[in-house]
């Protein structure tokens, strides 16, 4: 189990899977021009789903998908598909998406896993 400092479990785990983002909030994002990752250097959905594993494995049981924006990730509900058909044991009971909110409606799975 992990533990923090406090020797507190750790039971949520926020997961990026994209550094773009569709605003550009000044706080967050300042310069007028980024170089995004390149591709070989984002873990894919096979990776993104056994680091999942290996955290519900050690105590985790809520992931919130966030990047930047997620919903820009080409795929991501496959991604929520895939961690959802997880077997009980190495899967979260609950998943969520953390972005702007402004592409939502592209979000065709309902991705509460209780
Ligand atoms: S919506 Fe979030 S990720 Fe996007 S620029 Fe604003 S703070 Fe950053």
């Amino acid at each position: 189990m992990l533990l923090d400092r406090h020797q507190r479990p750790l039971r949520n785990l926020r997961l990026s899977v994209t550094d773009r983002c569709n605003l550009r909030c000044s706080y967050c994002m300042p310069e007028a021009e980024y170089a995004w990752l390149p591709r070989e250097d984002i873990l894919d959905f096979e990776e993104l789903e056994r680091l999942v594993g290996v955290f519900v494995s050690l105590g985790v049981n809520k992931v919130r998908l966030t990047g930047g924006e997620p919903l820009l990730r080409r795929g991501v509900t496959d991604l929520v598909r895939r961690l959802a058909a997880r077997p009980a044991r190495a899967k979260p009971t609950r998943a969520s998406e953390a972005g702007s909110g402004t592409l939502a409606p592209r979000l065709a799975t309902k991705n509460t896993f209780s």
